[in-house]
């Protein structure tokens, strides 16, 4: 295995529309593996494809409730529903979030690395980081989704309003 490079918003690789996986071979295992590795490096939600130069349709998430990662090959979103609206960033985008409105809940067809069709769904953060990086997939960042970035402050404001609803939750 070996870190791959993230590529960054600016570089045309992002904006492209991703081609399909026909083949599963020794090839695109070593990518996928070398996406797993880059992501745990950059201790990461989820990572496309093109966010390492290659444009194919392959991305990982992270399930939110397993903590493994989930490799998707030629994924599509098949169902979804309910809405969330909260903070969103990209590997791609360093240091800089946005609030950006998504599904609560999706649901996701793709393929292994070996080519074997499964489902697999997911709600909250995994929902939305299925979103996102299938997303990725079609040449698409999240900054289309919003009107500007936060500012230090209004991030600041952001997790303190979220830290605060945690603790009410909590009691
Ligand atoms: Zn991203």
């Amino acid at each position: 295995m070996a870190l791959r490079k993230i590529i960054e918003q600016g570089d045309p690789c992002l904006n492209k529309v991703c081609r399909q996986v026909t083949d599963f071979n020794p090839h695109l295992h070593q990518l996928l593996d070398d996406m797993r590795e880059t992501l745990e490096e950059a201790n990461g939600a989820g990572l496309a494809a093109p966010q390492v130069g290659v444009l194919r349709r392959a991305c990982l998430v992270l399930d939110m409730d397993s903590e493994e990662y989930i490799e998707l090959v030629n994924p599509e979103i098949i169902r979804q529903s309910g809405e969330q609206t909260g903070l969103e960033g990209c590997l791609s985008v360093p240091g800089k979030w946005g609030i950006v409105t998504r599904p609560d809940y999706v649901r996701v067809r793709a393929q292994d690395r070996n080519g074997q069709w499964f489902e697999t769904e997911g709600e909250g953060l995994t929902a939305r980081a299925f979103c996102h990086e299938i997303e990725h997939l079609d040449g698409h960042l999240y900054t289309e989704h919003i009107d500007h970035f936060l500012s230090d402050e209004e991030l600041r404001a952001y997790l303190e309003a979220e830290e605060a609803a945690e603790n009410e939750e909590g009691e």
